[in-house]
């Protein structure tokens, strides 16, 4: 037989993926075939989003997980290189997984239509091996650092303005995003909250902030750079940022510093994967097995505030509601039977085992698929140790095409 006859279609396949990365080839250090099995979340699929995942679907990354809530409008299409006409009213996560399979065809994408603050579950950060940020907000920027460091994830962040933008790249244990908060952040943020208590929503899509492709493809542009040195294990900008003045164009690189009473240092000290999902396991089962490892004292966290009930001091009606607080609407606050009456609110985000919900499944109660529910332990021998228990009962259906059995990337 001769050697022509002996060319395989994945022969093929090998040939042309050679072709379309012969040139970072060229570059000494590059391992492509790392950035092909690399795995990385993108979270916000607006105008840096649009570049951040352009570029990863460029670069050959292999696996990429896209998180948005909002649609695709008409004004997001001079700034989104992913968008078209056609896309107009399409979730923008979708709309941006189909403009990223149709430069990289090979890519493995999922798209999630959710809010990332809300309904992400821990799990997919977990997945990733590095997060790359494309907000809008604060209270997002804080929930994504959180998430990061409770499974110890690197993530990069970017912010634009007009025509200026920054860049910062937070690795655990190093200064986080929330080292970096203001006096003055945390007074917006917290002035947000209080104004009322229900609406956070309205903050999350919050006010428009002027922004060009150009700036965004500036900042998008050094992000994915830093995430290919992250994935190749080079140094790169951990704990601190490039900022870039457009309208001078002059950069330049701070770093930033470690506060250490920030409440974002809380990476856990080991998780437990376990077969279950939201679906199918109750907090009692949960707390069983928390206490089973971490004594009688155990108890279990969730990562968000979860709206337990409305109670009207007027009327006594109480009415359920189980979901992230800042998902509920502000409306809801008022009795729907007495005139203008603000309603009780409680609230929880930990489970003693007293509550009289304990039997319903994980998902009644407002914990999203795929999470990650943490068990600690206030006294006794493990006092202050800590485990998360990972539903991954529900990855099949999170991760779709991206559930594989490789192992992640050890890069922190
Ligand atoms: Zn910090
Ligand atoms: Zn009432």
């Amino acid at each position: 037989m001769n050697d022509v006859l002996r060319i395989t279609p994945r022969d093929v396949v090998a040939a042309e993926e050679s072709d379309r990365f012969d040139r970072f080839k060229l570059i000494g250090w590059w391992d492509q075939a790392r950035l092909s099995r690399a795995r990385v979340l993108v979270v916000g699929a607006g105008a840096l989003g649009n570049e951040i995942i352009k570029n990863l679907a460029l670069l050959g990354i292999g696996q990429l997980f896209i998180a948005d809530m909002d649609r695709v409008e008409n004004s997001n299409l001079s700034r989104s290189v992913l968008f078209r006409e056609s896309d107009n009213g399409a979730f923008k996560a979708t709309a941006a997984a189909r403009g990223a399979k149709a430069i990289y065809p090979d890519i493995k994408v999922q798209h999630f239509n959710g809010n990332v603050v809300h309904d992400l579950g821990l799990g997919v950060f977990r997945w990733a091996d590095v997060v790359i940020g494309g907000l809008d907000n604060r209270e997002a920027r804080l929930s994504i650092n959180r998430s990061c460091w409770k499974v110890n994830r690197p993530w990069i962040d970017g912010a634009i303005e007009s025509i200026d933008g920054s860049a910062r790249v937070f690795v655990p244990d190093g200064p986080c995003y929330e080292c970096t908060m203001s006096q003055q952040d945390w007074k917006l943020l917290q002035m947000r909250r209080s104004c009322n208590l229900l609406s956070r929503p309205e903050m999350e899509t919050g006010g428009k902030t002027p922004t060009t492709p150009t700036v965004s493809s500036i900042i998008a542009g050094v992000q994915c750079q830093e995430a290919v040195k992250l994935l190749h294990g080079m140094p790169t900008l951990a704990g601190g940022a490039f900022v870039f003045n457009g309208v001078t164009a002059d950069s330049y690189v701070s770093k930033f510093q470690r506060k250490d009473d920030c409440y974002s240092h809380d990476i856990l000290e080991e998780i437990v994967t376990l077969d279950e999902g939201v679906d199918t396991i109750t907090p009692r089962e949960l707390l069983s097995r928390a206490q089973a490892m971490l004594g009688a004292t155990a108890e279990l966290e969730l990562a968000r505030d979860v709206l337990e009930k409305l109670i009207c001091p007027a009327c006594r009606g109480e009415e359920r509601i189980f979901a992230s607080l800042g998902k509920v609407s502000g409306d809801k606050v008022w009795c729907p039977r007495c005139d203008k009456v603000r309603r009780e609110v409680v609230t929880f985000h930990k489970i003693r085992g007293a509550e009289d919900f304990l039997d319903r499944p994980l998902a009644e109660i407002g914990v999203p698929a795929f999470d990650v529910v943490i068990a600690r332990s206030a006294a006794g021998e493990h006092a202050g140790r800590s485990i998360g228990f990972e539903l991954a009962g529900d990855a099949a259906n999170v991760l779709g095409e991206l559930l594989s059995s490789d192992e992640a990337l050890e890069l922190v």
